[in-house]
């Protein structure tokens, strides 16, 4: 694989996508991708991008439902607050 910014050859790697909705924060570990080795620039492939799109869309879908549904929205704050307290 070439890197499409210099033109250098570029290896098989593994990266964290974060993509920024405003009210959500989406973030993907280990996500497999190409990485330059002289500029570091990442490059995905096309059925990995197709699967970061589709992660993304469920996820703002998800958020969406959290956001309308009350009941939902008090089981998730109980969630986070249940990890560090101590009932
Ligand atoms: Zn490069």
């Amino acid at each position: 694989m070439k890197c499409p910014r210099c033109g250098c050859n570029a290896i098989k790697s593994k990266t964290s996508s974060v993509t920024d909705l405003g009210d959500v924060l989406i973030i993907i570990r280990n996500v497999p991708c190409y990485q330059c080795e002289h500029c570091d620039e990442i490059i995905y492939t096309g059925d990995v991008i197709a699967n970061i799109e589709r992660f993304v869309n469920a996820a703002k879908t998800l958020h969406q439902e959290i956001c309308k549904n009350p009941a939902l929205l008090r089981f998730a704050a109980r969630g986070v607050r249940g990890c560090g307290d101590v009932a």
